[in-house]
């Protein structure tokens, strides 16, 4: 049987790239005080801090200078340790084309340093990308590439909104498990086509 090839995918925002805490940052900067707040992911974020949220990823610069997470940088390394082929798979925002310029500029100022031959994929639909493993904060873009792929592997990093998920192709990693991520990675990394 062929070797599948060794790709392991990273999300950025979530993932690798601190969005949500720099974006909650700037939030409480334009609040008023004693004013209302809501988790990002609240269903129905008022009209107003959809505006103020949109405001604030438009100034130029601001993803390029989102800090790095340290459960998504944790996969990475291990994944770099084992010899995967890093694949970074982000969306793009298709009202902030300024984004797409920023999350390529960002991946070569964190993620080439450790992953000199990693690549990038800036798309509208991450379930159209191969990779044996996914490494993603996002449950429906998780579910979305498990969709096809009953084999797949998906790695989250802890967060607010994906700490009820579960699945059986997928680990939640809060930085106490590290054992259990390498060893399904070693796993998935030694799996041959077809099995
Ligand atoms: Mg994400």
């Amino acid at each position: 049987m062929p070797t599948l090839e060794n790709i392991a995918l990273f999300d950025l925002d979530g993932t690798l790239a601190d969005y949500d805490g720099a974006m909650l940052r700037d939030l409480r900067k334009l609040a008023a005080p004693g004013e209302t707040t809501y988790s990002l992911y609240h269903e129905d974020l008022p009209a107003h801090l959809e505006a103020r949220k949109n405001a604030i990823s438009r100034q130029p610069g601001w993803w390029a200078d989102l800090e790095e997470l340290t459960l998504g940088f944790d996969v990475l390394r291990e994944c770099v340790d084992l010899g995967f082929q890093i694949h970074i798979l982000t969306k793009g925002p298709r009202s902030k084309p300024a984004a797409w310029k920023e999350k390529v500029e960002w991946f070569q100022q964190h993620v080439l340093p450790l992953a000199p031959e990693a690549d990038i994929t800036i798309t509208q639909d991450k379930g159209l990308v191969y990779g044996k493993v996914l490494i993603d904060d996002f449950p429906p873009y998780m579910l979305r590439w498990l969709e096809h792929r009953p084999r797949g592997l998906g790695f989250m990093p802890l967060s607010e909104q994906n700490k009820d998920f579960s699945h059986p192709n997928v680990v939640l990693y809060d930085g106490r498990n590290l054992v259990e991520v390498q060893e399904r990675l070693q796993e998935a990394y030694a799996r041959q086509a077809g099995k």
